[in-house]
């Protein structure tokens, strides 16, 4: 859990002045990448003891009760909580005020989306979708380890649609292994041809300890410069 100051310096309207965005860590992966150094676990068992001790965390965090313009629920695979996203706002809202029009993103692994979960979390107030596409064939997604294909990802894009997000960021990834300058434009051109808001593009960055560091993988990937 981390909050940040996101209203204007001291000064100005009370309702601005005071407002805070906050950011909700939900540790859980269908399975874990191997180039992700970020901290998640596959004990899916787990998810309902994590909210409700979020929750109860809560309670004592600083700047409870007070204005709350953003939020982002990330991870981890926040989109695999379910319908556990709606306790997650509901306890967010018990203990913070979320401003007319506040910006509540979640971010989506395309392989655990369903038609009737996107409108669960839209109906919720879920306003903002981040979805992670990441790469563009099958070979690259699988040797990303990622859960989903592309067909899924382009899928869930236009099924978020469908469920009344207007907001659909989508993610892709850089200099991943055996990507070229042609297969990353080529992925940039689909993702441009989306419904979506934004898209975010990342470079790969082999952390130490990970998987694709032990496996020497750095080899494996082109120069950033002939990709970006
Ligand atoms: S789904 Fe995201 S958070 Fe989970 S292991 Fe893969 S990159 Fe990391």
């Amino acid at each position: 859990m981390n909050l940040q100051q996101t209203g204007p310096a001291p000064g100005g309207p009370p309702e601005r002045e005071a407002a805070l965005g906050l950011y909700l860590h939900v540790p859980f992966c269908l399975a874990r990448c191997p180039y992700c150094d970020f901290y998640s676990t596959t004990r899916l068992d787990r998810r309902g003891a994590y909210t409700e001790a979020m929750a109860r965390a809560m309670a004592l965090a600083p700047g409870a009760g007070r204005a709350l313009d953003t939020l982002y629920l990330g991870g981890g695979t926040p989109s695999l909580l379910g319908e556990g996203v709606l306790s997650l706002l509901e306890a967010v809202r018990r203990h913070w005020r979320l401003t007319e029009g506040a910006e509540i993103t979640l971010e989506a692994n395309p392989g655990t989306v369903t038609p009737e979960l996107l409108r669960l979390w839209r109906q919720a107030g879920v306003n903002r979708l981040s979805m992670g596409i990441q790469a563009g064939s099958g070979p690259e997604l699988k040797t990303l380890g990622r859960i989903h294909t592309l067909e899924e990802g382009l899928a869930a894009v236009e099924e978020a649609r469908r469920a009344g997000f207007e907001n659909v960021s989508v993610d892709m990834m850089l200099a991943t292994p055996g990507q070229t300058a042609e297969t990353a434009r080529e992925l940039a051109d689909l993702l441009a041809g989306l419904p979506v808001t934004h898209i975010s593009a990342y470079l790969l960055k082999i952390e130490e300890g990970t998987p694709f560091a032990r496996q020497g993988m750095a080899d494996r990937c082109p120069d950033r410069k002939s990709v970006v």
